[in-house]
């Protein structure tokens, strides 16, 4: 069976709805919650696993034979963290933007990109994608690290939270999320961090 590079979710009304793209199996941190302790992949319905990171042009090849012209968003999600793959996710973007101008781009991202790279990528990002949302996971570096098992330890809760404030001076819009098991005061702290940082909050449904 070929890997899943690519799968849409949240068709209705008539309405293509989203294009999301899997393109990496690693990822800097080893979530307690994470579909990839999970074997069958997304709800137990999609194995993601991928038996080769796929290039730009197997990407792209993909994307085409989609027509991604008649979708709302592309959204670069997947088993791991795109932003491993930071130069080849901007690459992907410029393509799409070239070819595709009302297409809204989004990255489900753990925020570890300028800890992968090395410096700062965010202004990389301006004029190329529309949306980033970004895994918070707890209010505290502590808890961070206890749910995210983070190659960064406590670092890459700060790291995140770095990244998420300077990208929010290229991307038009970035969230910080948290999955909806949390207790209410864990959830009230994370929203006070979000709004501090100049960025929405969002719950998200564990189950999606
Ligand atoms: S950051 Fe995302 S991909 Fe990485 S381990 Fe956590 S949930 Fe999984």
């Amino acid at each position: 069976m070929s890997d899943t590079i690519l799968y849409k979710y949240g068709a209705q009304d008539g309405h293509e709805g989203s294009l999301y793209l899997n393109i990496t199996n690693r990822c800097t941190n080893r979530c307690t919650f994470c579909i990839r302790n999970n074997p069958d992949g997304v709800g137990g319905g999609t194995d993601l696993w991928l038996t080769h990171e796929p290039s730009v042009s197997e990407i792209k090849a993909a994307l085409l034979r989609e027509k991604p012209g008649g979708y709302k968003e592309v959204v670069f999600c997947g088993y791991g963290e795109p932003l491993m793959r930071f130069d080849d996710v901007m690459a992907i973007c410029l393509w799409l933007k070239e070819n595709y101008k009302d297409i809204l781009i989004r990255i489900n991202t753990n925020g570890h990109a300028n800890l992968i790279i090395g410096y700062d990528v965010t202004p990389k990002m301006a004029g190329l994608v529309d949306v980033i949302s970004i895994s918070l996971n707890a209010s505290t570096a502590a808890a961070y690290d206890k749910i995210c098992l983070s190659d960064y330890g406590e670092d890459g809760f700060y790291g995140m939270l770095d990244f998420a404030a300077r990208a929010a001076k290229y991307v038009p819009e970035v969230v910080l999320s948290v999955v909806d098991l949390l207790p209410a005061d864990e959830i009230e702290a994370c929203r006070k961090i979000a709004q501090k940082a100049g960025c929405r909050f969002r719950v998200r449904d564990y189950t999606q």
